[in-house]
């Protein structure tokens, strides 16, 4: 902790190293990376990189019921299944106490923080009177008007009290928010806010000073939400006679229905979209694009691209809406287009977890394993579909969909011609895609019906599913020893199942 020592003025050298862009990630431990602060972390992240600049991740536990450490690694986890990568910490504000205190202490010596000696249960009081007044809630700065004699004396017998910073009474803050734009707010709408607390903890005005000031953040990206608490953060660089960092206030994050994301909208944890199948790139090039335009409509752009095309400048004042049927649409160009190794580790895991790899898989039937994966990519949304929609192509035990088998099997004949297609099938002596297909062709037009009623039936058979990749290249690949199996076991089931779906 000792390289962000000080507030003294830094020497006004400047070097390579003073100019070069510094961002930071600041989230509260909160047990999960929620989808909003990956967004903000993302863009932090995409800006550090385009700029060759420093991306620090520090974690704001002040809140003593909020340092538990599963609660940061949760978050810390999230941000390495992204692939966002931190240069520099994560700093703990649990750990500063002291420069936090040192700031307070240098505030309060300068004249811009008082102490402040009003009881939490006053303060209510005062509020609510205020309230029903019709005045607006803001503290009265009683403390701030008490003599210099009183103070002392009060702070001698060890009175418990907060510090509160003096905003000024008359004029107005203002500043250029590079993605809100001009923001101006009169010093009356400001309270004399607390820096620090009764118990010598400081508030979040206070910590987020500090350490921006100490590791001398250059950018502030955070989320909209913190615009209104920028104008108190400024005044107190104004007091500290420092030049405040640049801020970009990114836009929130609402569901289909336009309201703030949540829970109601459903998962909300970059964790949980890990765990359903999506993959980190695909995710990330999904949340890149909540706010933020490339300024032509590309939408797939991989680290690279997004990288070297980041902007604040084309970030959006409005808020974005996230999309599921996007994000899956994200999810399924990637699946589909990735290098071929990169994506086969995220299948291994999803098997794996449902508990349908073979070591074979990386070994004698890799190969084989392989050309699974080409035939079913280009029809998966989520890697969970390897295990649950393509399950037949990696286990013998699956189930027929039910839905499948009422639009599919529904003629009654079905029995009859899978035994005679069964049959045929016997006889081909190359299996490959031309034989299998002329052999289920014949059987069709012996019977004089269309080669689709068996070509659905034969695929419920063998997938269990109504949709698969095209039935020929899909019974090619399977093998003689899959296929014929199957196509007797569903004969055999044909009476029952049907009824069933009846
Ligand atoms: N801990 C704050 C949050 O999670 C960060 C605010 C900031 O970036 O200044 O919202």
């Amino acid at each position: 902790m000792q390289w962000f020592a000080y507030y003294e003025a830094r020497p006004r050298v400047t070097n390579m190293t003073e100019n070069k862009v510094r961002v930071r990630f600041a989230p509260s431990p909160t047990g999960f990376l929620h989808v909003g602060g990956a967004r903000t972390a993302l863009f932090n992240w995409l800006f550090a990189r385009n700029q060759g600049g420093v991306f620090i991740l520090r974690i704001e536990d002040t809140d003593a019921d909020r340092s538990r450490p599963e609660l940061v690694e949760a978050v810390l986890d999230g941000l390495r299944w992204l692939g966002l990568d931190w240069d520099e910490g994560p700093y703990f504000q649990s750990q500063r106490l002291e420069s936090y205190h040192a700031l307070a202490e240098r505030l309060r010596a300068a004249g811009h923080a008082y102490p402040c000696f009003c009881t939490p249960e006053e303060l209510k009081q005062r509020r609510e009177q205020a309230q029903k007044a019709g005045r607006p809630p803001k503290y009265d700065g009683r403390c701030r008007r008490l003599a210099s004699e009183e103070v002392a004396a009060r702070l001698e017998r060890g009175e418990r009290h907060a510090l509160r910073f003096v905003v000024p009474e008359e004029g107005r803050t203002a500043f250029d928010d590079l993605v809100a734009g001009r923001v101006e707010v009169a010093h009356e709408e400001i309270e004399d806010f607390v820096l620090l607390r009764s118990d010598r903890q400081p508030t979040y005005h206070l910590g987020v000073v500090a350490d921006d000031l100490d590791m001398r953040i250059t950018h502030v990206i955070r989320g909209a939400d913190h615009l209104s608490n920028t104008p108190k953060q400024i005044l107190i660089y104004q007091a500290l006679d420092r030049p405040a960092p640049t801020f970009a206030h990114v836009p929130l994050i609402l569901g289909s229905d336009r309201t703030r994301l949540s829970k109601r909208h459903g998962a909300t944890s970059v964790t949980a979209y890990a765990e359903e199948g999506f993959l980190p790139e695909a995710f990330r090039n999904f949340l890149a694009l909540l706010g933020w335009s490339p300024g032509d409509d590309s939408q797939l752009l991989r680290t690279e691209e997004l990288t070297r095309r980041f902007s604040l400048q084309q970030v959006s004042r409005s808020n974005a809406v996230f999309d599921r049927q996007k994000l899956e649409w994200f999810n399924a160009e990637y699946l589909r287009s990735e290098p071929l190794e990169k994506i086969l580790p995220d299948i291994e895991k999803e098997l794996r977890r449902a508990g349908l790899w073979r070591d074979g898989f990386a070994a004698e039937e890799r190969e084989w394993f392989v050309a699974a994966v080409e035939l079913l990519r280009p029809r998966v949304r989520l890697l969970r579909d390897f295990s649950t929609w393509a399950r037949a192509f990696f286990a013998e035990e699956f189930d027929y969909d039910p839905a499948a088998v009422k639009k599919f099997l529904k003629d009654e004949r079905l029995a009859g011609f899978l035994s005679e297609e069964l049959q045929a099938l016997e006889k081909v002596s190359d299996w490959t895609h031309d034989e299998i297909e002329k052999a289920v062709r014949g059987v069709a037009e012996k019977n004089g019906v269309k080669a689709g009623l068996l070509i659905n039936a034969t695929r419920v058979a063998l997938t269990g599913q109504a949709v698969a990749p095209p039935l020929f290249n899909t019974m090619e690949l399977l093998g003689r020893r899959r296929v014929l199996p199957r196509l007797a076991r569903l004969i055999e089931r044909f009476a029952d199942l049907t009824a069933a779906s009846r």
